[in-house]
């Protein structure tokens, strides 16, 4: 009897899993791209999250493979957005990179992550620190009301390597200046700073460099970070997530979870 699995046939997903409809897909570069889907009226999760995404064996052309997304969308949407890496092969990111609305992902139904305010102390100034994909969990909290109550400003400071990989990051600063909400209540208290390692552009750097060397803090003329007043969320690669702590460490700032809120706070983009 032939046991091999028709691949044509729509699969049974698990249990715990929603299947949701994909409504939007855009590709930014060769390397990253957006898609949005439908929101399970029951579904909560708090900005700043991750949750596991996964595609039906139809679509993967094997069993599925479980990856952690942050959700890029605030709590209070109606729909979900995901900001996705394409890695040449990747088990999931080479299926995933073909999607088109109506299409199905699937997505554990738990949310989880340390990139929450529940894991921060009252604070001031709130530093969002990222490279590439890790602007993912910040794209959910710059739109979060509870932000702009709990901070008088919000820098949101992402490095990548080149130019059109920071386009997600305009658009996303962009759209809350022309919300019909959220331009009122974010005002002038949301702060973005771009920069580029691999190609000239307004501001080249590693934002850890310039941070340490200062040069960041003079050009937005505010002062170097200072546990009394500044509160830190880092997402990024590992060498990434090393420099920021340190940097944070130097200025006296302590890390923070959820079951221990504190000064700063830490998560992986990627596993590697
Ligand atoms: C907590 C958490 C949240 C995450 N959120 C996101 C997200 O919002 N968007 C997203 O694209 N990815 C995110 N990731 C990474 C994601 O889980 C997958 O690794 C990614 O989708 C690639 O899957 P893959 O199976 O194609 O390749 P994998 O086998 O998972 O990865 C292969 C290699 O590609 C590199 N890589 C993987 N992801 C990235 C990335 N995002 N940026 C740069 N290099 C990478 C690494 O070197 C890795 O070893 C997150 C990971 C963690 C741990």
């Amino acid at each position: 009897m032939d046991t091999t699995p028709d691949l044509n046939k729509p699969t049974e997903k698990p249990t715990g899993v929603y299947s949701l409809e994909v409504r939007e897909v855009r590709h930014y570069t060769e390397r990253l791209f957006f898609f949005r889907t439908e929101r399970p009226v029951e579904f909560r999760f708090r900005s700043g999250e991750f949750v596991m995404i996964g595609l039906p064996p139809e679509i993967q052309g094997s069993k599925t493979v479980w990856r952690a997304y942050s959700i890029a969308s605030p709590a209070w949407e109606e729909h979900l957005d995901f900001y996705s890496i394409k890695v040449p092969g990747g088990p999931l990111t080479s299926k995933l990179l073909g999607i088109e609305p109506s299409d199905h992902v699937w997505m554990r139904k738990k949310p989880t992550g340390t990139l929450v305010h529940d894991a921060l102390i009252a604070g001031e100034h709130l530093f969002l620190l990222c490279t590439g994909t890790g602007i993912a969990p910040f794209a959910s909290i710059i739109r979060d009301p509870e932000t702009y109550e709990k901070f008088e400003k919000v820098y949101l400071i992402h490095t990548c390597r080149e130019r059109g990989e920071l386009q997600y990051g305009y658009d996303l600063v962009d759209e809350i200046r022309n919300h019909e909400i959220l331009a009122e209540i974010v005002g002038d208290k949301l702060v973005h700073c771009a920069t580029t390692t691999r190609e000239e552009s307004e501001r080249t750097g590693r934002m850890t460099d310039l941070m340490r060397s200062g040069q960041l803090y003079d050009e937005l003329g505010i002062k170097p970070l200072n546990s009394q007043t500044d509160r830190v969320m880092i997402c990024g690669s590992m060498a990434m997530l090393q420099d920021s702590k340190t940097l944070c460490e130097n200025a006296g700032l302590k890390e923070g979870s959820n079951s221990m809120p504190g000064e700063f706070v830490i998560e992986r983009a990627f596993v590697g």
